[in-house]
């Protein structure tokens, strides 16, 4: 059942315009190479999340999006990213990634890696994923070829960010895929730490499963008064 919900008071709140569910990717005037991908992975419609947040992330607002696993929540932040990439100038050598994604851990990160590889081809775009406990040096040469998308676990983030193989000060589009995870492995230091190195026009995202205080603390110190979408019931 999809029921949407207005909660803290802080966010902006949803205009009725939005909200009604989608059933049709046409609707979103997306792209022929993305519907392409979508019609080979044998998707017929967006998921309840994708056509909720699609409309205001591609306006260039910040989200909150609350939806339990497996409710295609990947698709919703990476579709509207390559629109966002497209509509920015190419990546130069040393700019850093337009579009960072961070996640909890190495497995999710490539799940990721592997959604956004399904439309690199058409798109003309690359991504790099780094995290912890692989191979520095394999990583660190992807990043010379100046990706327009990381998708990295936060400490790992770091390291390259401290040595100089990265740089995240030009990031326009940032994703905290998994946040409540995120914080339950202990990573809110790290992630205040990269948040506050990038610039401050970003537009960013928070996906969670779900809304502890924690991260409603997070929400206030890092987003601009976001929308709030939430997927199913409030357990
Ligand atoms: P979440 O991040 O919310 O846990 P995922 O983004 O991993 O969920 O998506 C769960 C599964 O649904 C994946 O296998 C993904 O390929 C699939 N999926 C995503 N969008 C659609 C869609 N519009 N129609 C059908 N399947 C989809
Ligand atoms: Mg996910």
């Amino acid at each position: 059942m999809l029921k949407i919900m207005r909660l803290a008071r802080y966010f902006s709140a949803i205009p009725e315009s939005t909200i009604k569910t989608a059933s049709s990717f046409e609707q979103f005037n997306l792209p022929k190479y993305i519907l392409d991908v979508f019609k080979e992975a044998g998707y017929t419609e967006p998921t309840p999340i994708q056509a909720m947040t699609w409309p205001i992330i591609m306006k260039g607002k910040d989200l909150v999006g609350i939806a339990k696993t497996g409710s295609g929540k990947t698709m919703g932040f990476l579709v509207p990213s390559l629109l966002h990439i497209k509509s920015k100038p190419p990546v130069q050598r040393g700019d850093g990634p337009r579009v960072l994604v961070l996640s909890p851990t190495r497995e999710l990160a490539c799940q990721i890696g592997a959604e956004c590889e399904l439309f690199e081809q058409k798109s003309q775009t690359t991504s790099v994923c780094v995290y912890g406990g692989a191979n520095k040096w394999l990583q660190a040469r992807k990043l010379r070829l100046n990706p327009e998308t990381i998708i990295a676990t936060p400490g790992r983030l770091i390291d390259f960010i401290d040595s100089k193989e990265t740089t995240v000060k030009n990031v326009s589009y940032l994703v905290l895929d998994e946040a409540d995870r995120m914080l339950d492995m202990g990573f809110e230091p790290q992630i205040r730490e990269i948040l506050k190195t990038i610039r401050a026009d970003h537009q960013t995202l928070m996906f969670t499963a779900t809304w502890p205080k924690e991260i409603i603390g997070l929400a206030r110190d890092f987003l601009s008064t976001p929308e709030e979408i939430r997927i199913g019931s409030e357990d």
